[in-house]
């Protein structure tokens, strides 16, 4: 495995991985690896010749009063699990590669990064489809994963490949959760013994709403109302939010119908887990 930490070395690299005839396959992260990080790397094994997992603590993506700071960053381990998974090349740049001094660009798609976690993150969704852009202009893979973890940013990164005509193709990986249904998260290092004994309580919320779904139940706000019950039983669950959309476009629906999820933020102290599950 090698790292290269400068856009041009990584391409020079790639042009003759690609002259070779080798399939290159992304894995854009922001590090502090688990299992979830991993399973992608397995999914782009599998597809790509070429394994490349970019690494980089993305600033754009973090608004003024988030935890851009802090966000849990061990390169050293990082490094050694993603040899061990069998990644070819880390690209892991500076800040400055990335975005020197006069940055002035930036890629939108518009209405879907407004909602469910665009609401409370207004700039969130513009800083995500920039660095994958970018991404994708430096790398030029031929597919890069995502993790259904992170539902609307799928959904919004797949538009963008539609709308922008990126020659990629868009491979989503399923949720990877520790033994108690919490889905995994870099974040949740952050949860003190307290909240991490309460935090499962999302999952298994969303496990009541998929088992009403499969009784018969169709009316959101039935549903919805039953998740939020179950997450408030918890003392230090605070909701930011629960909404059943459609895969679609991220709209909401009253009627569960086929191509529905339910996606939810959940506040434990200072830290806010999302977690999705599909419905029909
Ligand atoms: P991050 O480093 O948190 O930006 O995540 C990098 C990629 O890993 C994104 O595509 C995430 O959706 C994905 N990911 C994060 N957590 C999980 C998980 N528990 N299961 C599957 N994919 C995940």
């Amino acid at each position: 495995m090698i790292i290269i930490k400068k856009i041009n070395e990584l391409r020079n690299e790639l042009t003759i991985r690609r002259k070779a005839g080798k399939r290159i396959g992304l894995v854009p992260t922001m590090g502090y690896f688990h299992e979830g990080h991993l399973s992608l790397m397995d999914y782009a094994r599998e597809r790509s010749d070429v394994v490349v997992v970019s690494l980089f603590v993305n600033p754009a993506q973090f608004g003024p009063d988030e935890d851009l700071e802090c966000y849990p960053r061990d390169f050293r381990q990082d490094e050694q699990m993603a040899n061990e998974r069998g990644v070819d090349i880390i690209f892991y740049p500076d800040k400055d590669e990335i975005y020197p001094d006069s940055f002035f660009t930036y890629v939108i798609t518009e209405e879907l990064s407004k909602v469910l976690c665009g609401t409370s993150r207004p700039i969130h969704f513009r800083g995500v489809t920039t660095i994958v852009a970018k991404l994708f202009n430096i790398v030029q893979p031929d597919i890069a994963v995502f993790g259904r973890k992170d539902a609307q940013q799928a959904i919004i990164i797949k538009k963008m490949v539609a709308d922008l005509n990126f020659p990629v193709e868009i491979i989503v990986a399923p949720i990877i959760r520790e033994s108690d249904g919490l889905a995994m998260s870099s974040r949740n290092i952050y949860l003190n013994p307290e909240e991490r004994k309460q935090a499962p309580i999302i999952y298994q919320a969303l496990q009541k709403a998929v088992e009403m779904v499969q009784r018969g139940e169709l009316d959101a706000g039935s549903v919805e109302y039953t998740i939020r019950q179950q997450i408030e039983t918890v003392p230090l669950a605070r909701i930011e939010y629960i909404k059943i959309v459609r895969e679609r476009d991220l709209s909401p629906v009253k009627a569960i119908e086929p191509g529905t999820f339910v996606a939810v933020a959940v506040f434990f102290g200072k830290t806010r887990l999302i977690d999705n599950v599909v419905l029909k």
